[in-house]
């Protein structure tokens, strides 16, 4: 996939984040302080998506800066990684009240945001935190164990991309066991990032063409 200039692509991610920062496209924004539009390297190989932002996220307008975010930096660090080279965002851009579950409507209205940051941003690597995030990204019900740490390659928005689901940091705060398996499935991720870009679901495979053979030169007959 020819990728276009990464200096083109930071500028409309800028006009994105201005134009998401006054969303009135579902009810979030009447309880919200702030959009919490993500933040990050905007030519971020490795992605990550939450769920949506919690009260001190609402409140500072940047993705994980809690218990959960000071976590994330941690298995970050672990991998020789830091949040100036990933770029971290949220299924939903604004703080469901109570911190409940994102309403189907709210997901859906926060979708095309969503798209349109992995269009700009073109990451190799997509790695879903929590149950959540995974089901909305791969469209699916799945519960989170079946898939945490097993690759999965998807379309979202124009892009074909390997998504990453793990459990969600804020789990692996409650559970050793959790933390764990987090760890060890962030260990996974440079290998990851190592590998060439997945191809198109239902792209045609480039076979070499048959060669067609010439056709016999026309015989000197009767009518030369
Ligand atoms: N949990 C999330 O899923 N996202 C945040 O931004 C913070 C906590």
């Amino acid at each position: 996939m020819q990728s276009r200039p990464a200096a083109e692509r930071r500028e409309e991610l800028v006009a994105l984040y201005r134009e998401a920062s006054g969303c009135l496209r579902c009810p979030l924004h009447e309880s919200r302080n702030r959009v919490v539009f993500g933040n990050g390297n905007a030519d971020a190989d490795l992605m990550f998506i939450g769920e949506g932002p919690g009260q001190q996220e609402d409140v500072q307008g940047l993705p994980f800066v809690g218990r959960a975010g000071k976590l994330l930096d941690q298995l970050l660090e672990e991998i020789g990684l830091s949040r100036p080279d990933v770029f971290v965002a949220n299924v939903v851009k604004c703080r469901p009240p109570g911190n409940r579950d994102p309403e189907q409507h709210e997901i859906d209205s926060c979708r095309p945001y969503l798209h349109r940051q992995i269009e700009l941003i073109e990451p190799k690597l997509i790695c879903t935190l929590g149950k959540f995030a995974m089901q909305v990204v791969t469209r699916s019900t799945r519960g989170i164990t079946a898939v945490h740490g097993k690759p999965e390659v998807h379309e979202l928005g124009s892009r074909t991309v390997r998504v990453y689901p793990v459990f969600h940091p804020a789990a692996a705060l409650r559970s050793t066991k959790t933390l764990d398996d987090l760890r060890a499935a962030f260990a996974r991720v440079p290998a990851l990032l190592a590998e060439p870009p997945p191809v198109p679901i239902g792209a045609v495979a480039q076979v070499a063409p048959v060669p067609v053979p010439e056709p016999d030169p026309p015989q000197m007959g009767l009518f030369g």
